[in-house]
């Protein structure tokens, strides 16, 4: 027994380490079937201008139904999924979708509409997405000023070129570009500079204490200036109380989406919260 060999010994059977790898394998097989199957779905959460709640768009937050564990979130598999070639089709899957959900929108009488697509590093290096994009919305009888891509820091300190190219491109075609999760990643200023990205959407670790902490006001205030200079709009996440709205919307934080004006809801929800909630183009909780 390679317990009873001492501790200077290699442990040939490690019960811990099997149950990781044992569990990773029944992901991977899990998820291969939730790709075949098409066992995801996209939730909606929507994004509203700060100063008059005027509806501007929806980010399009994926979910997998789960036959057996139900409803997963996508910190439990997005991870996953980047390690295997099944990602990209996962984010052709969502930006397709988003776009059917846009179409029926529109049919509903909301023409222009914005959805933001969370992607990441493969899904974004893909140099097919350009491409992909424009052929589905014309299929789909949409512009590309309702698509917003957003990508974190993390996934763009890479090739700087290649990244430079194909947000260049995406550009050009009239897509937007986010800097999702701003303030939490490890790219510098001089280079998010360089990029052309049109929207920071400030990280909801920096808006959930901005009524008690001196700092976190602080920092909302750089990175709002900081925007301003740099000609961006900026989204604030995780707004969960009237007082944070009152905050950004003084300091011309443009635009925001949270609990408080929101959850994300499935597709089914969201009609009837269009119905419910949205008077004169304002979305009023
Ligand atoms: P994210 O893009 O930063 O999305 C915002 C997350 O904050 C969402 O979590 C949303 O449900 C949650 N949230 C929204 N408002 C509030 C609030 O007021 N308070 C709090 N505490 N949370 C709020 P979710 O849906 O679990 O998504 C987690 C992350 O997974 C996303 O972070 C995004 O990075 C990633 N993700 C979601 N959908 C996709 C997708 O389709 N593709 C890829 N590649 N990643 C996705
Ligand atoms: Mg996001
Ligand atoms: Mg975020
Ligand atoms: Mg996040």
């Amino acid at each position: 027994q390679a317990k009873s060999n001492g501790k200077n010994q290699y442990r040939f059977f490690d019960p811990a380490m099997a149950a990781d790898a044992y569990k990773r394998l029944a992901m991977e097989s899990e998820l291969r079937r939730a790709v075949q199957e098409k066992e995801f779905c996209l939730f909606l959460q929507p994004q509203i201008a700060l100063t008059g709640r005027k509806l501007v768009g929806f980010e399009a937050l994926i979910r997998w139904r789960h036959p057996e564990k139900g409803l997963v979130f996508p910190d439990e598999f997005i991870p996953q999924l980047e390690n295997s070639e099944h990602i990209v089709a996962v984010g052709y899957w969502t930006i397709e979708h988003s776009m059917a959900i846009l179409q029926q929108l529109k049919l509903q009488g909301l023409p222009d509409i914005k959805i933001a697509i969370n992607l990441t590093s493969h899904q974004f290096d893909d140099e097919k997405l350009g491409a992909f994009i424009s052929d589905n919305l014309a299929r789909y009888g949409l512009k590309e000023a309702q698509i917003e891509l957003e990508l974190t820091e993390n996934t763009l300190i890479g090739d700087i070129d290649k990244v430079l190219t194909q947000m260049q491109e995406l550009r050009k075609r009239g897509v937007s570009l986010a800097i999702d999760d701003f303030g939490t990643g490890y790219s510098s200023l001089e280079y998010l500079r360089r990029l052309p990205v049109n929207i920071l959407k400030i990280d909801r670790s920096f808006v959930m204490d901005l009524d008690n902490d001196e700092t976190d006001r602080q920092l909302v205030q750089t990175i709002l200036a900081m925007a301003k200079n740099m000609h961006m709009d900026v989204v604030a996440e995780g707004i969960e109380k009237h007082s944070h709205i009152d905050f950004l919307a003084e300091r011309g934080c443009g635009y925001g989406q949270g609990y408080f004006i929101c959850r994300p809801i499935d597709e089914l929800q969201l009609m009837i919260a269009i119905d419910k909630h949205l008077i004169d183009g304002r979305w009023l909780g």
